[in-house]
């Protein structure tokens, strides 16, 4: 695994979010941008080589409203970039890991995605992510 490519962070509303981290960070949302398959919006800042992603449910009975309602707004995922995906999604697996999906997804951000579970990692989501060619 690479860098840490982006931390996502469950918010009740982007609306809210949006200017209170680009007041935080001194930077500008560059990006907003809905993946109806996963039931997200989300709003990108730039941090030096490290992103926030910023997560808002567009379903009641989406992920991220799960989540707020069980734990509240806060740190859903730790992203780190990978260079081929189904490379390291074969590694994580021979190694015990559990992936959340079988096959890479559609993510945000122009990225193919996968998810590992958090009872194999200290109760951390862990997402990897790799740039599509
Ligand atoms: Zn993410």
């Amino acid at each position: 695994m690479q860098n840490v490519e982006h931390i996502g962070i469950a918010v009740k509303s982007l609306d809210v979010s949006i200017p209170l981290y680009e007041a935080l960070l001194n930077a500008p949302c560059y990006k907003t941008e809905t993946v109806e398959s996963e039931k997200v919006a989300t709003a990108f800042f730039k941090t030096g080589p490290t992103k926030i992603e910023l997560l808002e449910s567009t379903d009641p009975n989406g992920v991220i409203s799960k989540f707020i309602e069980q734990k509240g707004e806060g740190i859903h995922h730790i992203a780190f970039g990978v260079t081929d995906i189904e490379a390291e999604m074969k590694r994580l697996r021979e190694a015990g890991f559990t992936l959340l999906n079988e096959t890479p997804k559609q993510g945000a951000d122009n990225k193919l995605v996968c998810f590992v579970h958090p009872k194999n990692t200290n109760g951390v989501l862990v997402e990897l992510c790799m740039e599509k060619p």
